[in-house]
């Protein structure tokens, strides 16, 4: 691996943690969101713009659906772990219904700064943006 691979993970990693904390994924200062689903146009301390135009958010919802189709997995499958060998079909219904409401809308805020982050470690990679 090349010194400039190693450097853009670790870009993309760094940018991830921030996303998570949802921080702007350049800088790490400027909040992302100023309410739960109301975003900022652009970082407040490096102008980085976050949404890009229309379709931009698309890969957001991806990471989104995956993340609850993942939650209603993990809870659908713990569920039965926990209750076998008898398994509890009702309260197992009720919690995947329950996390599948759910999750999509806990996961709004950082499937979207996730999203921000990684499009962005893809612009890095190509050189159409720089640190
Ligand atoms: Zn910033």
């Amino acid at each position: 691996m090349t010194q400039q691979q190693l450097e853009l993970n670790r870009s993309w990693w760094r940018g991830a943690a921030r996303a998570v904390l949802l921080r702007c994924p350049r800088c790490g200062k400027g909040r992302v969101f100023r309410r739960l689903v109301i975003m900022n146009e652009q970082c407040a301390a490096c102008h980085l713009t976050f949404d890009r135009g229309h379709g931009y958010w698309l890969g957001s919802m991806m990471f989104n659906m995956a993340f609850a189709m993942g939650a209603v997995v993990a809870v659908f499958v713990l569920t039965l772990v926990l209750t076998s060998p008898e398994p509890d079909w009702d309260l197992t219904i009720i919690l995947v219904v329950t996390i599948a409401l759910l999750s999509p809308l806990l996961f709004f805020p950082f499937s979207r700064t996730l999203w921000i982050a990684a499009e962005r470690a893809a612009r890095l990679r190509d050189g159409t943006e720089s640190e």
